[in-house]
């Protein structure tokens, strides 16, 4: 799988709507299918969204309120019933492992699949390997609660017309990889002087919480940022009070954390119109996009 986007499964926040589905985001990476806070109903919306769901490799679940978790059961249960073969990884706030442990086993069936369980009990790298790096960050909803950021490992290109220029071809280039500096007709040639580190790209979700400076650092420096944005402006008490996030703020986060581009999500039924909670984000952050079901947004290098 080499196509990278992000696709939006649902976008509601606890009450689904007629438009908007519970939450769950899947990003397809590198290889890999990330799933976000699976809400009930995510299994048909692969459906809808025409991606089978075997290509998940990771879960992240950030709280277990329902429209963050309800699907987790039925995901799992599908990839059983598919008789994926890869391990599928499971990112959750480890306070909530007996909510985790009943979603899993709500119901009858046969387990065959290679479930990895990754309770997160402390803030900071969870998982650092060849595919990814994952960060969590402790956010203010009530509940125990995760932000997570995704960082691809940086990688070394080698710029042709430089490897040409050198005479560096064939196993010469591995050759120079593996040792750094090689000579070649008597020139000593640099890895730095024919090629490039690109940096990786990074990710942020922060789901469900009040404006807190945690959610600003685990969003820092992301090519995305998808978040919040439960409520408007008009009632950004009531954002307070449930602790969750107005549009403007969110877009707040999105310009102090300094990322590239912002997806709202997570929108209270209330709203039918969403041109208003829009208009409010891009005042302060122009780069921000509404999230729609089924909607994919690229994820280009
Ligand atoms: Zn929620
Ligand atoms: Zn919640």
């Amino acid at each position: 799988m080499t196509v990278r986007d992000i696709i939006i499964l649902g976008c509601s926040s606890q009450q689904p709507t007629r438009f908007r589905n519970h939450g769950a985001y899947l990003v397809r990476w590198n290889e890999e299918g990330l799933l976000f806070d699976p809400g009930e109903g995510t299994q048909r919306q692969f459906i809808f969204a025409n991606i089978a769901p075997t290509c998940i490799t990771r879960i992240f679940v950030s709280h277990f309120h329902g429209d963050h978790c309800l699907g987790l059961g039925s995901i799992l249960m599908r990839l059983n019933l598919d008789k994926v073969t890869h391990p599928i990884h499971c990112y959750y706030p480890a306070s909530g492992k007996k909510y985790f442990d009943r979603l899993r086993y709500g119901t009858m069936y046969h387990e065959i699949i290679h479930v990895v369980e990754h309770p997160v009990y402390a803030p900071g790298v969870v998982e650092d390997n060849s595919h990814f790096k994952i960060e969590a960050a402790f956010l203010e909803h009530g509940v125990d609660n995760i932000g997570w950021r995704i960082t691809e490992p940086d990688t070394r290109k080698f710029d042709p017309a430089k490897l040409e220029a050198y005479g560096v071809r064939g196993p010469l280039v591995r050759d120079l990889q593996e040792k750094g500096k090689i000579l070649v007709n008597d020139v000593e040639v640099s890895l730095e002087a024919v090629s490039w580190i690109r940096k990786g790209d990074s990710l942020s979700v922060v789901i469900d919480t009040r404006y807190c400076q945690n959610a600003i650092d685990i969003a820092r420096g992301s090519k995305v940022l998808i978040c919040e944005s439960t409520y408007a402006e008009e009632h950004r008490e009531l954002a307070l009070h449930h602790y969750h996030l107005t549009s403007k703020q969110a877009a707040t986060i999105a310009k102090q954390a300094g990322v590239q581009k912002l997806i709202l999500t997570h929108f209270s039924a209330r709203y039918l119109n969403l041109r208003e909670m829009e208009q409010e984000a891009k005042s302060v952050f122009p780069n921000t996009f509404m999230a729609e079901d089924l909607r994919v947004f690229p994820f280009e290098k």
